[in-house]
């Protein structure tokens, strides 16, 4: 049997981002993938996403704004096949890196899906192998409602298949997926209806953010449909589909998004024989250092619950591999403060509490917010405006700052640096005295009254 000092179960980011690590620190590692080599993020998330999302970007330039710096925008042609074709040589390049650094480190891959035989023993096509150490780094992959005519609908996983874009798509879902893929597919010309089953997508973002977010998709025409539950899909006889809704409404589109959320891949590990235990909402049970209730097996990344972002599982991983090959006795992943933007449009940015969860934590009268409000520059050449909108969350009569939020033009690439400060603990008089850039968008968040 071929014996590892660790077998990582799962070579996307985080399994990947632990392999690499280790096998830096001089471990003998295997990596076992059964899907693409990267995961998720690479073959079917933030960088297809981001491509398209790119893609929808220049749509935007050339439909609304080109022609108010002069530019001639007759004739304009998409080429939706050339965009898919880069795209996917992009993604391509993206997986054989990941394949590359795995080789130079040292790593051996494995391809195929594991299940576990007892603690230290995977089973991956019909070979047991054994290691002191295993990762579970397995991710998670889309749910899927439980109504009838729910397989009619298609996932975020189908998107990226797609050789041609749709008429139309109904988007069913409130979280990043949904309003992600809305403002892309909408952007490059797709009839696009968004359904959330409560008041507002991104509920648990601010809602100053939030609020300028609908106001954008009203005015660049992305229909947004509250309080709308579904309840069955129905194929009509011209092929398109009826997506009906508990309250005896229907809406038809070529095809049904399902983005409501994402469900861990555990079923097939056979964690029995590894004496692994679930959470109560069905994820591998671990504690802050990644330790399952079984010695010498660990979890992280997606299948583990934790904020379901690809620097999360990178990180949680490599701080994991230095904290079991490289004497980092204490170490372990640190969950709050941790920036993250939606691809929207415009882009959302976000880091720490919104005002919301700042005063449930500390209390009304302990919280002082700051905000601006204006129109990006970029954007303000004629009649099509766009809003961008900052606010700072504040506590306590230093004004430690514990949350900042954006939405607007540039915001995706504002926020990492303010997340520094943020974590080393900035205050309002700290963000105060900072020269500002000008002309910029960031310049407001250092010069707020
Ligand atoms: P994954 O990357 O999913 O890797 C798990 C791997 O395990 C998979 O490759 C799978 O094939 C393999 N596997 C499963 N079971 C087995 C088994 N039994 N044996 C062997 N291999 C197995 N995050 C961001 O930070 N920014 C973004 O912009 C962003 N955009 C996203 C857009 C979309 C559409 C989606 C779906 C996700 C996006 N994410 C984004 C989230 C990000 O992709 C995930 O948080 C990240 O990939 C999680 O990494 P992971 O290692 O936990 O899981
Ligand atoms: P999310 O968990 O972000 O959002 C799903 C939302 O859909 C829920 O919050 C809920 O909102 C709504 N929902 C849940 N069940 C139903 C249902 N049965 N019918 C209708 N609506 C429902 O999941 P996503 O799939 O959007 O994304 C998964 C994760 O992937 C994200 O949380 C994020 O961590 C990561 N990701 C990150 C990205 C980035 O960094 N830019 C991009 C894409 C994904 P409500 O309760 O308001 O109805």
């Amino acid at each position: 049997m071929r014996e590892f000092d660790v077998i990582a179960i799962g070579g996307g980011s985080g399994g990947s981002g632990f392999v690499n690590r280790a096998a830096m620190h001089g471990a003998k590692v295997a990596v076992v993938e059964g899907g693409q080599v990267g995961g998720t993020c690479v073959n079917l998330g933030c960088v297809p996403k981001k491509i398209m999302w790119y893609g929808a970007q220049v749509a935007e330039t050339l439909h609304t704004y080109a022609s108010e710096y002069g530019f001639s925008t007759e004739n304009i042609q998409f080429d939706f096949g050339k965009l898919r074709q880069n795209r996917e040589g992009y993604v391509s390049r993206s997986r054989n890196g990941y394949a590359n650094n795995w080789a130079r480190n040292g790593v051996e891959h494995i391809s195929g899906y594991a299940h576990f035989i007892d603690p230290h023993t995977i089973e991956v096509n019909g070979e047991k192998l054994t290691a002191k150490h295993i990762v579970i780094a397995t991710g998670a992959r889309p749910s899927i409602p439980d109504i009838p005519g729910k397989e009619l609908g298609i996932v975020s996983d189908n998107v990226f298949a797609w050789e041609e874009l749709p008429q139309s798509v109904a988007v069913v879902g409130a979280g990043y997926i949904a309003v992600e893929m809305a403002g892309v597919l909408h952007h490059l010309g797709v009839k696009t209806d968004l359904f959330v089953r409560k008041d507002r997508p991104l509920r648990n973002f601010d809602a100053y953010i939030i609020d300028a977010l609908v106001d954008e998709m009203d005015k660049t025409g992305l229909q947004l449909h509250t309080h709308k539950t579904p309840s069955k899909i129905e194929k009509l006889e011209n092929g398109q589909l009826a997506l009906h809704f508990e309250d005896g409404t229907h809406h038809i589109a070529d095809q049904v998004l399902w983005a409501i959320g994402r469900r861990p891949n555990v079923e097939n590990l056979n964690l029995e024989a590894a004496g692994v235990t679930l959470t109560e909402r069905g994820y591998i049970a671990v504690d802050s250092y990644q330790n399952t209730v079984t010695p010498g097996i660990y979890a992280l990344g997606d299948v583990t619950g934790e904020k379901e972002l690809t620097p999360i599982a990178i990180k949680a991983g490599r701080i994991l591999a230095e904290r079991l090959f490289n004497g980092q006795e204490t170490a372990k992943m640190d969950y709050e403060t941790v920036p993250t933007v939606v691809f929207s449009h415009p882009a959302i940015g976000t880091v720490g509490l919104s005002e919301e969860e700042a005063k449930n934590t500390y209390g009304s009268e302990a919280v002082t917010c700051y905000t601006s409000n204006f129109t990006s520059m970029y954007t303000a050449m004629d009649e099509h405006r766009q809003v961008t909108r900052l606010k700072l969350v504040t506590v306590g009569p230093e004004e430690k700052v514990v949350g900042l939020h954006g939405i607007g033009y540039g915001v995706d690439e504002m926020i990492q640096g303010f997340a520094v400060a943020i974590k080393m603990g900035a205050t309002k008089a700290d963000f105060d005295a900072t020269v500002a850039i000008h002309p910029t968008g960031s310049e407001e968040f250092v010069t707020m009254r």
